[in-house]
């Protein structure tokens, strides 16, 4: 199964909304963790279910599937 793989030098929190991750507010399974607005996420591969929903969020196309 495909898996969600963040790209950490095309993400750029400070250009979502006000910091907060949007790809992690879509992830139907909490794998992707961001501690504070404006921190790069961090996204568990283990724990992620290939849905893609997070791809579709992100509006910087920092993620991409494996
Ligand atoms: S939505 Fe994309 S650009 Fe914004 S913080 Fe999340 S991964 Fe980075
Ligand atoms: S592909 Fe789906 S399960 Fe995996 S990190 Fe993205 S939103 Fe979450």
């Amino acid at each position: 199964m495909p898996k969600a793989f963040l790209r950490i030098e095309n993400c750029q929190p400070e250009r979502c909304d006000r910091g907060i991750c949007q790809a992690r507010k879509h992830c139907p399974v909490k794998a992707i963790f961001q501690e504070e607005p404006h921190e790069v996420p961090f996204l568990s591969a283990g724990m992620c279910n290939g849905c893609a929903k997070c791809i579709e969020a992100c509006p910087l196309k920092a993620i991409s599937l494996n």
